[in-house]
Formats: C-alpha cells, structure tokens, sequence
C-alpha cells in the first residue's frame, strides 16, 4: 500500500445525525432507493442529508465500469432495469419534498441503450409528480451506445446534464480506463447543440496527479464544448485499493481555480476541498436562476 498524506485541517467531516438525516434515510430506505452519498462514502452526508438533499443513483447498485477512484461495486449487473423504479424515485422526490434532486446512475454498458430511455422516465416521472421541482442528472458516457441515444435524455428536458470529465485527459488510463476524454466532451457539446435551454455542467477532481495547466486546459475544453457549470473537488481515496492519492490541493490553490474558471465564462463554478458534483447543486442552481 503507499502511504497516503494526512488529511489536512480543512477536510473536516461532520458525523451524520438529526431528524432530517434520519427522515431522509428512512424515505431511501422504505423506497429502495440507492443513494450516491452512501455508496461512494461521500464526506457531505451529514450536512447535506439532514438538510433534505441527496443524489439517487439508479439502474442498480453493479456498476460495468471500474473507475479507480469510485468505490461502487463493479462487475455484471444482476438484474435487468427495474421498471418500477422511476416511480420510485419520483415519490421519494415527493415526500422529501426536494426543491432540487440529483439523479445519477451507474454505467450499464450491458443495455443497448445505456439506460437512457430508463433516465428519460424517471425525469418525466419526477417531473409529473413534482413540477416545481427541478432535475439535475449525472449521467454515463453512453460510449457503446448509438449517438442518438442522448437525444432521448435531452427531449425529457432535465434542468441541468451533468456529465463528469472526472479528470484531465493524461490520467484516464490509470483513473478512467473505460472511458474516453473527448467522447465525454462530446456528449456535453451534442446535449446544448440538441437543447440550448438545458444547463450543461461537468467536474473534475483534484489531487490525482494532475498539473494546474492540464486542469486549465480541461477548463477551455469544457468552455469550448459550452459547458455552463464547473465543479472541482479534493479526491478522497475510498479504500486503500483505489487510486492514491497525490496530494491535497490547497483552499488558496482552489479559489484560484473558481476565479480563472469564471474568467472563462463558466456560469457557476464551485472549486473547494469537499466539493462533489451535487454538494449544494440545488442552492447554486436556484440562485442563478433568480438572478
Ligand atoms: Fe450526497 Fe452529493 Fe451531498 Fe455528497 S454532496 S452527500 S453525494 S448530495
Ligand atoms: Fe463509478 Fe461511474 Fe466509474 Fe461506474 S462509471 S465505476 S459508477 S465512476
């Protein structure tokens, strides 16, 4: 094993506890709903939980990816797509009473479409139940899928696509082996081509062994594809197994990056040690939209 540096004073995490987290947990469960907080151990679920907020992650719990970073199980799917599933969630949605929820998935390279049709329901479903509600979705790549397939995600119209580059492209292979760099780049371009009112919205993490100048490359990539929001976050090693990490990238060194990226015409960036992809995604998205 490498031995890995200390965390630093500034990842700081609260242990979950409260009536809102234990209500959220208790929706989850009674739903059988999975969620990315708990499966990927994110360190926000205390604050975020108890404040009503959580990102779903559906199409089961086996990923057919093996991201080095990502502490999903991976391997063959057991089941097929649940397709009682959508309504699910949409009725968590409902009793949670989200003004904004993160829908996410693992890849499903087993179904010919990626589950894109399944994404489609679950955003109509949420949408008929919770119209004031608004949908943000992570989604995979859909690299063995036909092209068209995204346009089945778009025509559901979620609020905000989010599809994150995970990284700069000099560290796929060891971090991001499945996936390929301007395939994903791609989807985030075709997904504002298909519907320009769609915010688009992709992230990278920190601290891999990535240069500042790769990660500003990475920026005017994402700029070029019209990407609208930015998120990068300090990489946490879940276990031993996964990817090392390199180091802990300084609060000053990620204020650096939120300022070049709204230099770069981002519309909303968050660049902090805990950022995740969805952590306050509903706050920043309401307040750019009453601006
Ligand atoms: Fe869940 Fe996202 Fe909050 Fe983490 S930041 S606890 S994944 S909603
Ligand atoms: Fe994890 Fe997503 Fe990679 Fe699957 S594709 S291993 S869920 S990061």
């Amino acid at each position: 094993d490498n031995p890995q540096p200390k965390k630093p004073s500034w990842i700081r995490v609260k242990a979950p506890s409260g009536q809102g987290y234990a209500d959220t947990r208790n929706i989850m469960r009674e739903h059988k709903l999975v969620t990315v907080c708990e499966e990927a151990g994110c360190p926000n679920v205390g604050e975020c939980w108890s404040q009503g907020h959580a990102t779903m992650m559906i199409m089961g719990e086996v990923c057919t990816r093996a991201c080095s970073f990502c502490n999903i199980a991976t391997g063959k799917p057991p089941e097929d797509l649940d397709a009682f599933e959508p309504g699910r969630v949409a009725d968590a949605v409902q009793k949670l009473g989200l003004n904004h929820v993160v829908v996410t998935s693992v890849d499903r390279d087993d179904i010919e479409d990626g589950g894109a049709e399944h994404f489609a329901q679950t955003i109509r479903a949420i949408r008929h139940r919770s119209p004031k509600t608004t949908i943000e979705i992570l989604t995979p790549d859909f690299l063995h899928c036909a092209p068209e397939v995204v346009e089945v995600v778009v025509a559901a119209k979620p609020d905000v696509f989010n599809h994150n580059l995970e990284t700069v492209p000099g560290l796929y292979p060891e971090v991001r082996a499945g996936a390929r760099y301007f395939h994903s780049l791609r989807l985030l371009q075709r997904v504002k081509e298909l519907d320009p009112t769609i915010f688009t919205k992709s992230g990278i993490m920190a601290g891999l062994g990535e240069d500042r100048q790769a990660v500003h490359q990475v920026m005017d990539d994402m700029r070029a594809a019209d990407v609208d929001f930015l998120t990068i976050g300090q990489y946490l090693q879940p276990t031993p197994k996964h990817h090392a990490i390199d180091r802990f990238v300084t609060p000053e060194e990620f204020a650096a990056y939120e300022k070049a990226a709204y230099g770069k015409g981002f519309l909303m960036v968050s660049a902090t040690p805990l950022t995740r992809s969805s952590y306050h995604a509903g706050d920043d998205f309401a307040r750019l939209r009453d601006a």
